[in-house]
């Protein structure tokens, strides 16, 4: 990727700053059009908010609640396309809302036909209304007294992480150059337009000057950073809010039927989820006053969840009981004071009086609409050919195909990497090959999920997964201790306190 990064003599077509959802949405889109176009990455793909989501392909219930039912359907629209698109990665989730209060099942189960409406014709199951023993034959961990019944609706479920490496291949797979670990540090301009980026290669030190006909910033919680290498005193576009979970073990809520909270005492929805053989409970909505790069739950999140999920569970979860936590953090718009070009959606495209286009906002379910919009805004700006986007019906790339072989021809690679994970050294292998994980981190947070399913082997697989990685990319000794010690110090953060 580097070497085709440095062997270019003439600019970019399109250069995509940031590879998170957003991002990789956009490098996709640009690529598919046809567009010459690369992708630089700040730490590893997906790292920040992109990883940290409620892993939820969705309308969004709060939405439909505040009647903004544009946006519901826009992402509804984006949900089925995504089922389509990535059925390896995207799968329909049963939700069961549990009701207590007389007249409460007919007012939840109208709004969520009115869901199921603004859907149009999805591939999902519709809405019914279930009687309070069918709800107890859903959810048998919920608490039965006054339980009047439920309603059961489906959304969808993703794994949020392993989504960025598929748009990430699914890029490449169009020619594209995708780089993780390679900081955007300037921007470069002519005649006060934006004409290219000076990035840096974290791991060699080494500095590149990249033109571009046009540059996408499109760094989600960080947009505004970006925005002042080019305008120093631009007002702030964004906002922020921290969204914490917490893993349970999977007995707190056995099946494969999740539970909505409609309504929690700030007045948010709250949901525990089964995934990947455990529970995922979330989230919290704390306002911070700037972006964080590893934020972390606070104790009065983890109290909340646990409260709450205490109100129906059967057996309240403790602390003792957590896996694992982490938060992330949302990239609100701030509103109309920043003139954005789409504000009927939660996402905004802003070009800057230099050219510079940032896409920022919305949600992982609708990085596709988003990555449309940007840049079909930035071949304007760019005066780039224009063509039609094509990422509507595109197939994203299937996770690890390389897998069977590798097991196959390397068989050493089935041993398990630790009994409380499902996961193989083949596993580690392959996103170590295939999949540009460089870091402990990347192999246990991101190519797999240990890390938020149990934090504890996470910590206990990382001496192993740093001596594959030493041995894969070339590393000594110092480098492999380095690794596991850096992992076990950021792993030990996701252990409750
Ligand atoms: C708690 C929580 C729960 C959520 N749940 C859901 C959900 O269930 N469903 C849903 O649809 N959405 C959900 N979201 C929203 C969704 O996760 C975000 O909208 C989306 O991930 C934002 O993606 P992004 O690419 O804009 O930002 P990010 O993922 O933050 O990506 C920006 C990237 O830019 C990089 N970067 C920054 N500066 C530079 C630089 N100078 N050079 C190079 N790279 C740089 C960063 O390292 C980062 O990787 C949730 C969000 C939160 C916080």
């Amino acid at each position: 990727m580097i070497a085709r990064l440095a062997d270019v003599r003439v600019p970019w077509d399109v250069l995509v700053i940031g590879g998170g959802a957003t991002g990789l949405g956009a490098a996709v889109d640009a690529a598919e059009r046809g567009y010459r176009t690369v992708l630089l990455e700040r730490g590893d793909f997906a790292s920040a908010t992109s990883s940290r989501s409620t892993k939820l392909i969705h309308g969004g219930v709060r939405y439909l609640r505040q009647g903004n039912l544009g946006l519901v359907r826009e992402s509804l629209r984006e949900r089925e396309r995504l089922l389509r698109n990535a059925p390896h990665l995207v799968r329909s989730l049963p939700f069961v809302l549990p009701t207590y209060r007389p007249g409460e099942r007919a007012f939840y189960g109208a709004g969520l036909w009115i869901y199921d409406k603004l859907a149009g014709r999805s591939s999902l199951v519709g809405t019914s209304l279930l009687s309070p023993q069918e709800t107890r034959e859903r959810l048998p961990t919920l608490r039965a007294d006054n339980l009047r019944g439920g309603v059961l609706y489906h959304d969808a479920q993703f794994d949020d992480a392993r989504l960025a490496v598929s748009l990430a291949q699914t890029f490449v797979a169009h020619g594209g150059v995708a780089l993780n670990y390679f900081p955007v540090v300037a921007l470069r301009k002519e005649n006060g337009r934006v004409r290219g980026v000076l990035a840096r290669d974290t791991e060699s030190a080494g500095e590149y000057e990249i033109a571009a006909r046009v540059v996408i910033n499109a760094t989600g919680i960080f947009s505004d950073e970006v925005r002042r290498l080019d305008e120093p005193k631009s007002r702030a576009l964004l906002t922020y809010s921290q969204g914490a979970h917490v893993v349970l073990p999977r007995a707190f809520l056995p099946g494969d039927t999740a539970l909505l909270v409609p309504r929690t005492d700030d007045g948010r929805v709250l949901f525990a989820i089964p995934w990947f053989g455990r529970v995922l409970l979330g989230t919290t909505d704390t306002p911070i006053d700037r972006p964080l790069e590893n934020p972390r739950p606070l104790s009065l999140e983890v109290d909340y969840l646990l409260e709450h999920a205490a109100r129906y569970l059967v057996r309240p979860p403790s602390r003792a009981d957590i896996l694992s936590c982490f938060a992330g953090v949302r990239p609100l718009l701030r509103g109309k004071e920043g003139q954005t070009s789409q504000l009927a959606r939660d996402f905004a495209v802003k070009v800057a009086a230099s050219g510079l286009v940032t896409v920022a906002g919305g949600k992982w379910t609708t990085y596709r609409a988003m990555g449309e919009a940007a840049v079909g805004t930035a071949a304007r700006v760019g005066g780039l050919p224009s063509r039609a986007c094509a990422t509507h019906e595109l197939p994203l790339r299937d996770a690890r195909p390389q897998l069977d072989s590798l097991l196959s021809n390397e068989p050493s690679l089935r041993e398990i990497l630790h009994p409380r994970l499902p996961y193989c050294l083949g596993d580690v292998a392959c996103a170590i090959r295939f999949e540009q994980a460089r870091t402990v981190e990347d192999v246990l947070s991101r190519r797999t999920r240990a890390l938020i399913l149990d934090a504890a082997a996470s910590i206990e697989a990382a001496p192993r997964v740093a001596a594959l990685l030493a041995r894969e990319l070339g590393r000594d000794a110092a480098w492999e201790c380095a690794q596991a010690t850096a992992f076990t110090t950021l792993a030990r953060g996701y252990l409750p306190s």
